[in-house]
């Protein structure tokens, strides 16, 4: 039985991660950070964008490529971010 030991960066939903993806680290390692690869394109997005990697311009075309049908269950602060892409 596979038990919750990691929590979705944008969801907030719990799933497991198993040891060896917890150990991998020679490739981008997302099971470690969402419950999805479509949650992790998010993510990353968001995050270029917080660090600057990538101007608001790029991240809204970006965001824009990406499936939002399931915003309202992100975590707040995963909407507000969202948000201020695309609308501000
Ligand atoms: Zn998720």
């Amino acid at each position: 039985m596979d038990y919750i030991n990691a929590h979705c960066a944008i969801c907030g939903a719990g799933y497991h991660v198993c040891q060896s993806c917890l150990e991998t680290r020679q490739f981008k390692p997302w099971r470690t950070v969402t419950d999805t690869v479509r949650h992790y394109k998010i993510y990353s997005i968001l995050h270029d964008y917080e660090i600057r990697s990538t101007d608001r311009q790029a991240a809204r075309d970006a965001l824009a490529d990406c499936d939002l049908s399931d915003l309202n269950t992100y975590l707040p602060e995963i909407q507000a971010g969202i948000e201020e892409i695309l609308h501000s």
